[in-house]
């Protein structure tokens, strides 16, 4: 078997699609544009790189982008002041503060000082509390990109067995949310997991958000079971010369698309889906905050 390649990239693009629609249509109609802030704090390579494009992708779409840097040293009262400010700013809607945080911020109080209907990763107590109970919040965008890229690839999730490898409070546990309200039998597997392999192996949904490059291989997944790769690992790439890189995932994608049935790719899987899901997330907070009817 040769598994179907889920296109998180052109899933991506039409999600952008349909945001753009809304943001023209707010403008239009209501003289409102969507504004997001992301707060960006220190020099991490890859932060400023997820930054960057979140902001390009924000103008992209019609909305306003604030950045804001602070450096690697900010004093916490410094941050928790900045983040006041946007949520008292009524033109942003939508407040990111990239993590991790330099080791000497406390990243819960950081989180918690963000207006929950603000809170566009979804991250703030008050949504995981809303989302764990069912009912209306910000859900984290990751996640929610992996449902939406299984809703559209397999319909109804209904009494499907999945397996969630992870447990992170970002991506592992608010995935098992999502899929427990979508009537999955879940499991969530974490380091401490005995027979791993055996747990996965019985998975009808197998979700890998580790961070091990190319840790699941075919023989933990069962014929024909999606897989979503949720990864992204940088290793060396001597074959494509010295001190080269490339990005692979927790998945060994080679292996594992002989077995699947579908697979995401990396990249080019769930990375795009969720800057795409953070532009929709904006979008909903600009539409309750004005009181409008939200996006589907
Ligand atoms: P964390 O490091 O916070 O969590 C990793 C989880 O994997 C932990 O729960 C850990 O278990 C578990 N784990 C570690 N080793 C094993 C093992 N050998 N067997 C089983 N479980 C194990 O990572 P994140 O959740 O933040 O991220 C996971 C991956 O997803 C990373 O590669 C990250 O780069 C990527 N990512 C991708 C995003 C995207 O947009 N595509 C967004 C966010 C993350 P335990 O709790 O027991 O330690």
């Amino acid at each position: 078997m040769t598994a179907q390649i889920i296109d998180g990239k052109a899933f991506a693009a039409r999600v952008r699609e349909k945001v753009a629609g809304h943001v023209a249509r707010l403008k239009e109609e209501h003289g409102i544009v969507p504004g997001l802030a992301v707060v960006l704090v220190g020099e991490d390579p890859a932060s400023q790189v997820y930054v960057r494009s979140k902001g390009k992708q924000t103008v992209e779409v019609g909305m306003n982008s604030y950045e804001h840097k602070l450096d690697a040293d900010a004093a916490q009262e410094d941050l928790l002041g900045l983040i006041e400010q946007l949520n008292n700013d009524p033109a942003v809607h939508g407040i990111l503060v990239q993590l991790p945080l330099p080791g000497h911020l406390d990243e819960d109080l950081v989180i918690n000082a963000i207006d929950p209907a603000k809170d566009v990763d979804g991250f703030h107590i008050s949504n995981v509390g809303l989302l764990g109970t069912g009912q209306k919040s910000m859900v984290p965008c990751t996640p929610l990109g992996c449902l939406m890229m299984l809703r559209d690839h397999l319909g109804s999730l209904s009494g499907l067995n999945a397996v969630v490898i992870g447990r992170s409070n970002i991506v592992g546990k608010p995935m098992a949310q999502l899929l427990l309200g979508d009537s999955c039998t879940v499991t969530i597997a974490h380091s401490r997991t005995r027979d791993i392999q055996e747990v996965t192996g019985r998975a009808d949904i197998v979700i890998a958000a580790v961070g091990r490059p190319e840790m699941v291989t075919g023989a933990w997944i069962k014929p024909g079971a999606t897989v979503i790769d949720v990864g992204i690992n940088r290793i060396d790439a001597p074959e494509k010369g010295e001190g080269k890189t490339r990005l692979v995932g927790d998945c060994d994608y080679e292996s594992c698309a002989e077995v699947a049935g579908a697979i995401t790719p990396v990249p080019g899987g769930v990375g795009p889906m969720t800057i795409a899901c953070l532009l929709a997330n904006t979008v909903t907070a600009c539409c309750r905050a004005n009181g409008l009817s939200e996006p589907e």
